[in-house]
């Protein structure tokens, strides 16, 4: 049977960083792949995760199984802070949350929920999202549409087309909403575009499904959760999935939360009983050591404290070269308006350039960014910054 099967291309992003390794110039530079990178160019572990480990070190008793929903602690710490300590949604009992393999098995569980619930599922995404989305989505047999989104004339959103798509979906359709630091685009909803989205989901009996891989590296833990938080309050059900790739720097760990609202408790419980058996019978069971590290960072004042700071940090050296960058641009003969990069998001923005220049700028210069001109910001250093706008100005000139 195998003798048949054709091979499959590789995914963008992973080949890019293949040719990137390789890449013997003095000045590469890589950004293309989403993961934060400090001045030297480098992921390093947070501070906090190291002290964790070493306590889990010396601490941990057993290897034992968990359970489908990982452990109670970890979901309750994570669910706080998503939602916040006081959330009516949590208060009232509502929600439900299993720890998961990244934020991929938070979405995909929440897509094989989703489709358990109903069998013609539709769900809307943002045009672009995240290239994963569709195929995490569609694997579990949800159906996609899309919504217009990024405005590349405009470098904004195209609000008013957003709404006017989402008039024609049906009751009974998910929106998918990224709930900060939109990926790819950098471009996310202020609190009126949430409001005005959640009244138009709320009268068309639409279902948010919220993607939250980011939170803390847009403007700040709390702010990044009004959309979600705003949601929960005023829809009976909807789903958020949830990772720590990011903001706790645990990419290769797997550690990430699916949290499904529902009407009351009963319906909540009736949720989970149905999404841990999806889990059951696709992976039994997430692994422990990320969502471990995580547990034990948030039961921790100190920890807790060391880690936000860390965090912030981050945030603010994002901010800082988005600033750089634009001011950089500016200074430079490079023509047009680059200063949107400044009022987006998180770890990406498009530049805005075609995908032959693009390729200009991997052949001519070894800097790599995938073709859609989607740039990682914390790829860039105050030393790689000057070469960074240089190659731009030849290869725009
Ligand atoms: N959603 C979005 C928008 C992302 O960018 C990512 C990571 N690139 C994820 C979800 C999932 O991340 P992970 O599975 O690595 O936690």
């Amino acid at each position: 049977m195998f003798e048949h099967l054709q091979p499959l291309p590789q995914d963008p992003i992973l080949s890019l960083l293949g040719e990137y390794r390789v890449d013997t110039h003095p000045h590469k530079l890589d950004l293309g792949i989403g993961v934060y990178k400090d001045e030297q160019g480098n992921t390093p572990i947070i501070g906090a995760v190291k002290e964790a480990e070493s306590r889990l070190l010396t601490s941990e008793q057993s290897k034992s199984y968990t359970a489908p929903a990982g452990t109670a602690e970890y979901n309750h710490l994570a669910s706080a802070l998503v939602f916040g300590t006081e959330h009516p949604a949590l208060k009232d009992q509502r929600i439900i949350s299993a720890q998961t393999p990244g934020g991929c098995g938070a979405l995909r569980m929440g897509a094989e929920f989703l489709r358990g619930c109903s069998q013609k599922s539709r769900v809307w995404v943002s045009l672009p999202t995240w290239a994963n989305h569709a195929p995490l989505l569609t694997g579990a047999g949800l159906e996609i549409a899309e919504y217009p989104y990024y405005d590349y004339a405009t470098k904004g959103i195209q609000f008013e087309a957003m709404l006017q798509t989402l008039e024609q979906a049906h009751a009974g359709d998910f929106v998918l909403l990224h709930g900060c630091c939109h990926n790819p685009s950098g471009a996310d909803l202020n609190p009126a575009q949430w409001q005005a989205v959640a009244d138009l989901m709320a009268r068309k009996g639409l279902i948010p499904f919220v993607d939250m891989a980011y939170q803390g590296l847009g403007n700040g833990l709390e702010q990044d959760a009004f959309g979600v938080r705003l949601l929960a309050e005023h829809f009976p059900e909807m789903l958020v999935a949830t990772s720590c790739s990011k903001n706790f720097g645990l990419y290769r760990e797997r550690t990430g939360t699916l949290f499904i609202i529902a009407a009351n408790p009963a319906q909540a419980e009736t949720a989970g009983s149905q999404l841990f058996s999806k889990i059951r019978s696709h992976y039994s069971m997430p692994p422990a050591h990320g969502a471990a590290i995580v547990e034990t960072i948030l039961a921790d004042t100190g920890l807790t404290l060391s880690w936000k700071c860390e965090l912030a940090s981050m945030r603010e050296r994002i901010q800082g070269l988005r600033q750089q960058l634009v001011s950089a641009i500016t200074a430079s003969d490079i023509e047009g308006d680059f200063t949107f990069i400044q009022h987006q998001f998180g770890m990406f923005s498009f530049l805005g350039i075609s995908p032959q220049q693009v390729e200009q700028l991997r052949q001519d210069y070894s800097i790599y960014m995938i073709n859609s001109s989607r740039m990682n910001i914390a790829g860039l250093n105050q030393s790689s910054m000057d070469y960074f706008v240089s190659a731009l100005a030849k290869v725009l000139s």
